[in-house]
């Protein structure tokens, strides 16, 4: 790629000397998966980080979300967001589960409580909502209804790492969290992921699950997948973990200077900080309104890759207008109208920890009209 090209993310890099250190220990002891001693300090770690009773590590952000529907024993109907990156909903799927749609709101982006309820049939056995863009989805009105119909709640917080609300962990929400470690997330482990779970039983659990379901040396008590994180990257996300609140700082910084430069240009909205919540600019999506700014969005968006700003349209298309899903019946765009409409006006601007100032100006002279 051209040195000039200013991406949508970058990824947040453990120091190579501190890395080194704990490699030459993996080296000396030769034990380089199944819950090493690596393994075990990241999951201590990170519950500590994230304010969590219990968490299991997992090779990627997707196999935890497979997972807790296979250990919440989830059949039927799963009520979900299109509005989501595809591996929300192919869990479902990989589960022998049909997804069902529901339309979110514009506040956070999340799926709407208001619209949850007409969803429910005598199948449904969950609702699995996504706190997009690391926005806190609407969990209260949202576990109210699960409580009231006998739902679980597997709660898609792959972008909510480090997200707290009024001092409470976000990724401590629904009857399990699933979180992503992946390269262009806040915090990465190359890839990786996690389950945030409430009690130690059900950690035991999972814990089988990740590993074939092995409870032991001779028994196996479920058709569990191996999911396991090795040595190398829980050492890595020891390292990267040191240093995740200083980069989440720094994309703090760059959402406030985008806000500035943004607020009075017609015709682009975006999101403000909410009371009460400590925030991990994790993206930093505008909505272009056409009519308004004078330019749809797909036009500014191949305008800023002509001169090498590659934002994203995240999350365009919608996940229910793939081949797997648009056959369902939730899926029509007549019952899905707040996604739709945000799909498209949707780009997911240059964020993370490493953009200067002089990136910033390249990118709103672009914008700013
Ligand atoms: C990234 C992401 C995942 C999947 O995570 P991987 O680590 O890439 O498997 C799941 N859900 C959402 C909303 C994501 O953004």
């Amino acid at each position: 790629m051209d040195k000039n090209t200013i991406t949508v993310t970058s990824p947040l890099l453990p120091d190579r000397a501190e890395f080194e250190l704990l490699l030459k220990e993996i080296w000396n002891s030769k034990w380089i998966t199944n819950n090493g001693s690596f393994h075990q300090k990241l999951e201590k770690a990170l519950a500590e980080y994230l304010k969590v009773p219990f968490i299991s590590l997992f090779t990627n952000g997707t196999l935890p979300l497979l997972t807790a529907l296979q250990a919440l024993r989830i059949t039927g109907e799963v009520i979900t967001t299109p509005y989501s990156f595809v591996a929300t909903t192919h869990s479902i799927w990989w589960n022998g589960c049909r997804p069902v749609f529901v339309d979110i709101e514009g506040e956070t982006c999340g799926i709407d409580p208001d619209k949850i309820e007409a969803a429910i049939t005598p199948k449904t056995t969950a609702i699995m909502p996504v706190s997009c863009y690391g926005k806190p989805c609407k969990m209260d009105e949202i576990q109210a209804i699960a409580d009231k119909y006998g739902l679980k709640v597997i709660h898609d917080a792959a972008h909510a790492f480090g997200v707290e609300v009024n001092g409470e962990s976000w990724a401590g929400k629904g009857d399990m969290a699933s979180l992503s470690f992946h390269a262009t997330k806040v915090y990465n482990t190359l890839e990786g992921g996690a389950l945030v779970v409430k009690d130690e039983a059900t950690k035991k659990r999972i814990d089988f699950l990740k590993n074939f379901g092995f409870a032991g040396e001779t028994e196996v008590v479920a058709p569990g997948i191996n999911s396991k994180m090795d040595e190398v990257r829980a050492a890595y996300g020891l390292v990267n973990l040191k240093h995740v609140d200083e980069a989440i700082e720094k994309r703090h910084q760059v959402a406030v200077k985008y806000r500035e430069a943004l607020r009075p240009v017609p015709g682009i909205r975006f999101f403000d900080d909410m009371p009460g919540v400590r925030h991990n600019y994790s993206y930093f999506p505008i909505f272009i309104n056409a009519e308004e700014y004078g330019m749809t969005r797909d036009e500014l968006y191949f305008k800023l890759r002509e001169h090498g700003v590659l934002g994203r349209r995240y999350f365009y298309p919608l996940i229910s207008t793939f081949s797997t899903y648009r056959s369902l019946p939730s899926a029509g765009a007549e019952n899905l109208p707040v996604a739709t409409r945000v799909a498209n006006e949707v780009i997911c601007l240059p964020m993370h920890h490493e953009l200067s100032e002089a990136d910033l100006t390249r990118i709103l002279e672009l914008i700013v009209r």
